[in-house]
This record gives C-alpha cells, sequence and structure tokens, in this order.
C-alpha cells in the first residue's frame, strides 16, 4: 500500500475551542438566567473559562477518562462543562434531569462518575439521592439562590473554584479516539443505555452537522437551543456553532412557549431546535398572542414525528421554514434531514409538505439500510417497510459497558436502530413507527404515527397518542388517547376525518381524553406509560 503523505492532524475538541478564539473572538453566548435577566459573554471569554475549568477539574482530582456529570438546564456554564471537561481528557456525562430517582442512581452509578455539576435549582432533584450513590465524591454548585442551602456531601461552588483557577492550562485531550461524552438513552423500553462518544466521532458529527445538506449553521446564525442539553448532545448544536462562530443563545430553565416566543423576537433568532411538543406549544402561543418569529430561516425538530399539519401551519401562517431531521442518542444523533431537493422545485405547496413532513434523506456520513425479519435487505421502493438499520462515523458500535447482542447490532455490525421506515428510490426516508409501537391488527400493520398525525391536524386536537391494546380477535387494535383543544371532541366527526386517508380497520376502537399525554424525560410522548395505564384499567 502506498500511504497518503498528509498530516495526521487529531480530530479533538480543542480545536473547536481554538477556532473559536481565532476567528470569532467577539461573538457572543448569550444566556437566559433563571431570574430572568441575560447573561452575556464573548467566545474569548469562554475560551478563558474553559482553560480554567481544566485547572479547576485537575484540582478536584479528575484524571483523563474519568466520568464528570453535569445535572443543568441549557446556558453558559453546561456550554463551558461541554468544551472544559472533554478538553481535560474527561467524559462530559450529561444527566437527564428529568429522569426518576431510581434511574438517576442507577446511571450515576453505571457511568461511575467523579463529579457532578449541580445547578442549583435543580439541587432539590438530587438530595435525596446522594447518599446512596456508590460513586460521585463530589459535587460542585452553581447558579444557587440567594442564600439557597444545600445538604450534599463534598460540594463545592463552581464561581469560587474559577476564580481560584489560573487560566494557564494545556489541554489534555491527546488521542482523537479518546472517550469525550457519555449519553444514556432516553429508556422508554428497559433501563437506559450509555453511548460513549469519542472526540473522533463528535468532530465528524459536528462536520457533518456543518454540511449545507444537514442543518449547516454558520457565522451570521443566532441559534437557540430549546432540545435540553441532556438529549444527544443538544444534537450537536453547540459544537457545530462554536466551531463557526455563530451567536448561542440559551434559554435556561425558561422553556414555556411565551419566554421562547419572546426569546426569537427578540434576540432574531435564526435556527431553533427542539421537539415537536414544544413547537406545538409555541405555535398555540404565537396564535393567542403574535411575535415577529420571521427571522428564523430553519425551526429544527425531531426526537419524535413532527406533524405534517404542523408544518404546514408553520409556514402557512407565519412564514417560517421547518426542517424535519430525524436521529438517535446512537447516533450522536444526527441521521437524517428532509430538506427540499432539486427535483422537488415543480411541486405545489401540498407536495412540498409532503416531503417536508418525511424523515428525509440520510445525511452524508451515514450509510443505511432497510432489512426483513430475516435481516434480508428490502428494496427502496418508498412501500416496503422494514427495520432501518445504520452505521457510519458516528454511529455507537457498541454500548457502554454492555456486550454487544443481536438484539442491538448485526452480526456485521449494523446498528438496529428499532424504527420501521420506508425509503423511496431517492433515498428519502419516512418512519412509519417504532417496531414496538406498531399495531397489528389482524395480521396488518397499522401505524399508530400516521393516526397520530392525522389526529392532530384536526382542529379540535391538542395532542394526540395511539396505543395498541390487545383483543382477542383482531391481536391488537388501535386506541386513541387524546387532549381535546377546549375540552370538547366528536369521536364521529374525527372518524369521518382519518376515512379520508384511511381504511375502516384503521380506525381507533376508542378515543379516550386525558388532562396531558404523559411525556419522557425529553418531552416525547411516553406511550409505556400510556400502556401501563390501559393495563391498569386507568384509561
Ligand atoms: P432518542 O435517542 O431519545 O433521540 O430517540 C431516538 C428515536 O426517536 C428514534 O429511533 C426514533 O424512533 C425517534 N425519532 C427521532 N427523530 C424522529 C423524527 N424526526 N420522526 C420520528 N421519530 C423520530
Amino acid at each position: 500500500m502506498l500511504s497518503g503523505l498528509m498530516m495526521d492532524y487529531p480530530l479533538t475538541l480543542n480545536t473547536i475551542i481554538e477556532h473559536a478564539r481565532r476567528m470569532s473572538p467577539r461573538k457572543t453566548i448569550k444566556t437566559k438566567q433563571p431570574d430572568g435577566s441575560w447573561h452575556e459573554y464573548s467566545y474569548a471569554d469562554f475560551h478563558r473559562r474553559i482553560k480554567k475549568l481544566g485547572n479547576v477539574l485537575e484540582a478536584l482530582g479528575v484524571e483523563p477518562g474519568d466520568r464528570v456529570a453535569t445535572f443543568a438546564w441549557n446556558n453558559y456554564q453546561h456550554l463551558e462543562f461541554y468544551f472544559g471537561i472533554p478538553c481535560a481528557g474527561a467524559v462530559v456525562h450529561t444527566l437527564n434531569i428529568r429522569l426518576s430517582h431510581e434511574q438517576l442512581k442507577f446511571i450515576i452509578d453505571h457511568a461511575e462518575d467523579k463529579v457532578i455539576f449541580v445547578e442549583g435549582s435543580l439541587l432539590p432533584l438530587i438530595e435525596p439521592i446522594a447518599d446512596q450513590l456508590n460513586t460521585a465524591q463530589r459535587f460542585v454548585l452553581f447558579n444557587m439562590a440567594e442564600g439557597q442551602s444545600c445538604s450534599l456531601p463534598n460540594a463545592s461552588h463552581y464561581e469560587d473554584l474559577m476564580a481560584a483557577a489560573s487560566d494557564d492550562y494545556e489541554w489534555r485531550c491527546n488521542d482523537e479516539n479518546m472517550a469525550m461524552g457519555l449519553c444514556y438513552t432516553s429508556g422508554t423500553t428497559g433501563m437506559p443505555k450509555g453511548v460513549l462518544y469519542s472526540h473522533r466521532s463528535m468532530m465528524l458529527h459536528t462536520l457533518g452537522v456543518l454540511q449545507a445538506a444537514a442543518l449547516g449553521p454558520t457565522e451570521a446564525d443566532v441559534a437557540l437551543a430549546v432540545v435540553p442539553q441532556f438529549h444527544a448532545m443538544a444534537w450537536g448544536l453547540p459544537y457545530a456553532c462554536a466551531w463557526v462562530g455563530a451567536t448561542i443563545v440559551m434559554p435556561g430553565p425558561h422553556l414555556q412557549p411565551a419566554p421562547l416566543a419572546d426569546m426569537i423576537e427578540d434576540e432574531r433568532v435564526t435556527i431553533a431546535a427542539g421537539v415537536p411538543t414544544i413547537w406545538n406549544g409555541l405555535y398555540h402561543e404565537l396564535r393567542q398572542k403574535p411575535r415577529d418569529i420571521s427571522s428564523i430561516t430553519q425551526l429544527v425538530v425531531g426526537g419524535s414525528a413532527m406533524p405534517r399539519g404542523l408544518i404546514e401551519a408553520y409556514e402557512r401562517d407565519f412564514g417560517v421554514n421547518v426542517v424535519h431531521a430525524w436521529g438517535m442518542t446512537e447516533m450522536s444523533p444526527i441521521g437524517s434531514v428532509a430538506k427540499l431537493q432539486a427535483r422537488h422545485a415543480d411541486l405545489d405547496v401540498q407536495g412540498r409538505w409532503d416531503i417536508k413532513a418525511k424523515q428525509g434523506y440520510f445525511v452524508p456520513g451515514v450509510d443505511a439500510r432497510i432489512v426483513d425479519d430475516e435481516g434480508v435487505d428490502l428494496p427502496w421502493d418508498g412501500e416496503t417497510m422494514g427495520e432501518l438499520q445504520v452505521r457510519g462515523y458516528w454511529v455507537a458500535g457498541q454500548y457502554y459497558k454492555i456486550e454487544n447482542s443481536q438484539e442491538h447490532f448485526t452480526d456485521d455490525l449494523w446498528f438496529r436502530t428499532g424504527d420501521v421506515v420506508t425509503i423511496d428510490e431517492d433515498g428519502f426516508m419516512t418512519i412509519t413507527d417504532r417496531t414496538k409501537d406498531l399495531v397489528k391488527s389482524g395480521g396488518e400493520w397499522i401505524s399508530s404515527v400516521d393516526l397520530e398525525n392525522m389526529l392532530i391536524s384536526h382542529p379540535d386536537v391538542l395532542e394526540a397518542a395511539v396505543i395498541a391494546v390487545p383483543d382477542e380477535r383482531w391481536g391488537e387494535r388501535p386506541l386513541a388517547v387524546l387532549v381535546p383543544l377546549d375540552g370538547e371532541h366528536d369521536p364521529q366527526a374525527l372518524n369521518k376525518y382519518l376515512l379520508e386517508r384511511f381504511p375502516k380497520f384503521w380506525l381507533p376502537d376508542a378515543y379516550v381524553v386525558v388532562d396531558e399525554i404523559p411525556k419522557t424525560g425529553v418531552g416525547k410522548m411516553d406511550k409505556k406509560v400510556l400502556r401501563q395505564w390501559h393495563a391498569d384499567g386507568k384509561l
């Protein structure tokens, strides 16, 4: 073999932060603080503080490879942890603040976190389990309220440690294959599993996000990450935005529709990313009290399927371009994006919205295939449904401390996503369902996602979830769980509406009204809970 003669320049995250310091020293990162005031500083300040954080970690006894956890909202301190911990050679482990005590304890012990950075307002969520943890030795507190006390053992204050630390620091991430981040899947089935990112995979993912074919933020963008930093590394936006020097806006704990609408208007946000539940809430807020959100060029949505009706409503009512993306924690997370392509130029608006409601094409760097139950490759004809399997530069090859098994990885090392999809001849993917959420009625598949999307586009419906319930005759039947917009719904009218699109056997056997659909820690509809409610006779 004749080897190429190019530099073997390591793919490590310090490259991003050094580039930001040199290229965008005056660009800023803004955070809505817990008290509603704004904190703003430059990338030059950010770089200096990350260097200090390196010394803080060293003083805390953090060694390369140690796991250092965060328990925080989206803010500048959390961004400092995103860079400072991996650049010190350690692993930033983003804890989901919405997990139960049991899950939290399991994850912290499993990861063997050595230090946990805890935000003041979230202290009450972690204090009750602190004395049951096997491994966490130190807690570092920040954003504490005036006079707030803390019962955690071995706790110190972030700003005290930073004030005492020098900003003279040499990065300790000296190998691109070092682990840099740890994120546990949201666990809608079974216990959460850890995905351990490397510097190399995260750098390649960041380059992937920066492609115009993916999200492609530029220096001129103002990016608002509503997606929590504990949800799959905030979908890679912080790293991508920092590399190009985009302005970053962090919402802190202010995630309700009204403050988000104000933030987008006031900061002239151009890219905002969040799950459909967030954008559904924002849409209704804007209908009630209009704000100018015309600055947005990409309203990025992922995590679960964005209903076509909502994509249409944003474009029709506010002229806002919705970018539907699909990904997974195991994929760092970007997998596919539904942007229009050249051949779509002549489509009418309805046709365009049909395309944008799909999960889209796989971004360069991600390889995909669909297979049947026997693992046989299926055609890309836009109709044949099969399990989606992926591989690529930023796809997990193994879960943390779990031996690979057929359940998650194939023998030829493709990752099994658990999503059931069709892919058309142009590579556009549509998710039909999760394997576990499909309804199998009389041997025929019914897509819960399709039913939900149609229901939510009905003017009487605010939220809708469809689950499979056992049925003696048909095996399973769909049951629709609804939150009506004004407390009222008419089952006959809903049936008639669904029949415009679906065969009769798809009609839900019943519509059950609830006050709110239960959500997972990252804001997705939690069908596991709904199935349990049904089993317990609560629906
Ligand atoms: P998580 O790792 O928590 O982000 O969950 C990943 C799963 O969320 C995927 O396997 C899909 O089932 C689902 N998901 C993510 N994005 C989308 C999307 N745009 N449409 C439908 N489902 C999605």
